[in-house]
């Protein structure tokens, strides 16, 4: 019997469709600029994909937020932006896997929202600091139930966001600057991926800011929907 000094925090979890068992959820990896519209949105010009490597930040697993959530307009921020995602779910784990391995890793996918203090993160870019302030946000990780589709790879279909029925994003996951296959392959030469890591693949052009009242529904086609409400500041 474990003798912990506080009760340790619960284990992060997500629904799966059509399934009674929870998902054990391990880390978050994000991969930053992965659609050209939106970093020409955010730097100015396109990603030089034959001369730059992906990019990746992490949040805490404690960040992840089940989808249909009311979450508070959070501390420090005045522009917090919403970033509409798919996500990929992993059930293998994987060190230095090739592209063509990576399919074996797949679980499934999910819809997410990395939500975003946008003037922290600016701030942090300008600076040279850590993004943490601007990223790892309580109840800013997003997710929907998790759809089982071992093995498969999406190559494309739509991705989009509405804010109070309103169009904000709508692009097509074959516009990913790293598909699923790279990314998984790429991730697994910096990280022993686990069964449980979840990969937040990037948000195409449109992000922009939320208030107290808004109403959020993303949707990839294929996979699902995410919803989230944003309430007043604490
Ligand atoms: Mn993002």
């Amino acid at each position: 019997m474990s003798n912990y000094l506080f009760p340790p925090p619960a284990v992060a979890a997500l629904p799966i469709r059509g399934q009674s068992e929870l998902f054990p959820v391990n880390r978050l990896f994000f991969v930053g600029r992965n659609y050209h519209a939106h970093a020409v949105e955010m730097v100015g010009k396109e990603v030089d994909k034959a001369n730059e490597r992906a990019f990746y930040f992490t949040k805490a697993p404690s960040s992840l937020t089940l989808s249909g959530a009311t979450i508070p307009y959070p501390p420090e921020t005045q522009n917090y932006h919403y970033e509409m995602e798919l996500v990929v779910v992993l059930g293998k784990g994987g060190f230095r896997v090739s592209q063509e391995q990576a399919d074996d890793l797949i679980y499934g996918y999910a819809c997410g929202l990395d939500m975003t203090r946008r003037d922290l993160q600016l701030v942090a870019r300008e600076k040279g600091r850590p993004w943490d302030l601007g990223k790892d946000i309580e109840d800013g990780s997003i997710c929907s139930e998790i759809v089982p589709m071992p093995g498969k790879v999406i190559e494309s279909g739509k991705i989009a966001l509405t804010v109070n029925g309103e169009t904000r994003q709508n692009s097509d996951v074959n516009k990913l600057i790293w598909n699923i296959r790279e990314i998984i392959a790429d991730l697994s030469l910096y990280y022993h991926l686990q069964p449980g890591d979840i990969i937040y693949t990037g948000t195409p052009e449109g992000v922009g800011p939320v208030k107290a009242g808004d109403v959020l529904s993303g949707e990839v086609e294929g996979v699902g929907t995410v919803a989230l409400t944003i309430g007043q500041p604490e």
